[in-house]
Parts: structure tokens; sequence; C-alpha cells
């Protein structure tokens, strides 16, 4: 396949033409450069890596109504709160369609992987794993063990099937858990991350200390704060529409300016089903509703970009020949592509790089 148009990925965007062989670049090159080669299909479009949901609880998809209203604390705080009763009465059956029907949602709008931070312990990520066999999606799955005070067997339980360990903030678990459990993830080789200053501000040196690989949320904290967390080198996973919800939004702008390493994430999704592509548009409009707003080229970065350096796979945020990547190809005009990206790409502008597809019997 040959897309004339352009490329954005981790060195920005740029016009160029993009020469495919199943869902591999082979061939990049100035526009209209590109050899004849008969039959190739061709298309003008936009090349794209694959995006990764920076920030997931899909275990919450087995939600199937409205949650209520009321203040986030209500509905997600471990152990009492909505979800949580929902999910201690939910069937692993049930849990695992819902888990699985998510992925193959998110599967079919081009997503690459999600950070998952997974509820219910040493069991929670156990069923997260099935879940995903057989999917093509990669799944980064954060733990939690679940009894307090730590016990250090369910810790080096979780850690031993996940992939790090997810707290809920620092305000619900106190410095000997977060140290107990920053050491032992540390030590495992595997990554700390928990949820901060989501419905009020919480002292940086609380969630900083010790550092973890990513923070989630930041809604409440200032620009002191996030200056505090870019000195830190942390990460920073945002959820705009989940914020929203509770009339709240992170300042995309200043983590912008700040230059922070941002993921887009679709938090719960008992809330809204986890679509990278509605929340980059909502990022987008959003943060203009608050006068805050970001740029295209940031938010587009902070889904298609920034999770695979957090990863260690700076490669396959590259498109060029022999990368890692397997990129995505939008059919969408290629004069802005980080704006067209970020305002309009759904599931349905993705044409499929790879070999057509068998049919599958229903
Ligand atoms: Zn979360």
């Amino acid at each position: 396949m040959l897309v004339e148009g352009a490329v954005l990925d981790a060195d920005g965007p740029r016009a160029a033409y993009v020469r495919l062989r199943g869902d591999r670049v082979v061939e990049v090159g100035a526009p209209g450069t590109a050899s004849d080669r008969g039959r190739e299909r061709r298309l003008r479009g936009i090349v794209v890596p694959a995006p990764i949901n920076g920030h997931t609880h899909l275990g919450d998809a087995v939600s199937v109504r409205e949650p209520p209203a009321g203040p986030v604390a209500q509905l997600v705080a471990p152990p009492d709160g909505y979800k949580f009763r929902l999910l201690a009465t939910a069937s692993d059956s049930a849990k695992l369609a819902a888990i699985r029907a998510a992925l193959a949602r998110m599967a079919r709008e081009g997503v690459a992987g999600l950070l998952d931070f997974r509820e219910e312990g040493l069991a929670g990520v156990e069923l997260m794993r099935r879940a995903l066999r057989g999917s093509p999606l990669r799944g980064f799955v954060f733990g939690r063990p679940v009894r307090r005070p730590l016990v250090a067997s369910e810790l080096a339980a979780v850690l031993r099937v996940a992939d790090g360990i997810g707290l809920s903030s620092a305000r619900d678990e106190d410095a000997g858990t977060r140290r107990a459990v920053a050491r032992a993830c540390r030590r495992a080789g595997k990554r700390f991350g928990l949820h901060a200053s989501e419905a009020t501000r919480e002292p940086p040196e609380s969630y900083l200390d010790p550092a973890p690989d990513l923070l989630v949320h930041l809604t409440k904290a200032s620009r002191d704060d996030l200056e505090a967390v870019r000195a830190a080198g942390v990460a920073v996973a945002v959820c705009p529409r989940s914020n929203a919800l509770f009339g709240r939004q992170a300042d995309l702008r200043a983590m912008e300016r700040l230059g922070l390493p941002v993921l887009l994430g679709t938090d719960n999704a008992m809330f809204h089903a986890p679509s990278i592509w509605s929340e980059l548009q909502f990022a987008y409009t959003s943060s203009r509703l608050v006068g805050r707003p970001a740029s295209a080229a940031f938010l587009a970065r902070a889904a298609l970009v920034e999770p695979w350096q957090w990863l260690g796979e700076p490669g396959s945020a590259t498109i060029a020949p022999g990368s890692p990547a397997r990129p995505l190809v939008l059919r969408l005009p290629p004069d802005d592509p980080a704006y067209q990206v970020v305002t309009r790409a759904t599931e349905q502008v993705i044409v499929r790089p790879g070999p057509p597809r068998r049919r599958v019997a229903r």
C-alpha cells in the first residue's frame, strides 16, 4: 500500500509518502517521489503510530447502567465505593466477557495497547491476563494488593503476574505502604503508579516520595506542583472525559508548556467506552471550554508517542523503514495532520494496512 500525504510520529508532522508491506513500513520519502509499482493500492492520508490508551480500569466495563450521581469518592473509592461493590458482586465470567468486549472494541479502533489499573488483588490481575489472551492488544497491567497492612507474600504474588502496582492515591495509602510498594516494584524491575490530586489538591511531597513511574489525573495540581512533577521526571496520565463528569480538568496547557510527558487515558470503563479517539477530541474541545487550550500536536503525542516512550519502546512511535512500528493509516486530509487526527479520527477512517482479513462466518 502506498500512502501519499503525511506522517505524524515522534518526530512531529511532515509531508511524506509511506509504503507499507502488511502492517510494516518499508519506505518513507518526500511526497510525489514514490516509484510506481503498478497495481499497488494508493491513497491519500496520514500515517501515525498506533495509539496506546494511557489509563484504563477495564474491569469496570462490567457496569451496564448509568452510575449514580455523587462525588467521585462514593463511586470509585476503595473498598466500598459503587464500583467496588459492583466488582464484588459480578461473576468472573461476567467481568471476563465485559473486559474482552472492551478490548475487542479498542482493537477495532486501532489501539495497540493499554495501561490498565486492575483492582481485586492477584485474582484481578489474573483475570485481566486471561482476557488479554487472544487479544491483539498489548496490556500493561498494574495490579493492586488488597490487604492492609500490606502482606509481603500478597504483594510478591501480585508483582509476579503484574507489570507493576497501581495504588488508589497517596491520601488513601500511608507513607509506609507507598514506600514498601515502590521498593518492591524497583526490586522486581516493575513500575509503580498512583492517582494523585484528583478531587482535592494533595501536596506533591506526598505523591512524589517515593517517586512513582506514573501519576494519574493531577486535576487539582497547581502550577508549582506540576513543576515539582517535572523536576521529578514523572509521567502523567490525564483522563479529560472522566474528570469532566465531576466538573474538573487537568491543566493541559500548563502541562504542555512545562513539557511534561503526558499520556492520554479513558479511565473507568463504567463511565464511557475506552475510545482514545473520543478522548482526543474531547481533550481538544474541553481545554478550550475552560480557556486553557492545549495544542493538537501535544494531545496527539499523548496518545501516539508518549506511551511508547514510557514503555521504553520509542522506536514503535517512529514511522521509518525497518522500525518496529505497526502504524495506522488514517484516511484524512494530510495538510494539518495533528489537527486532523485529534479532531476527526474515528474507527471509520482507519484503513487496514494488513492483508485482507479472512471473512469470519457469523
Ligand atoms: Zn484511575
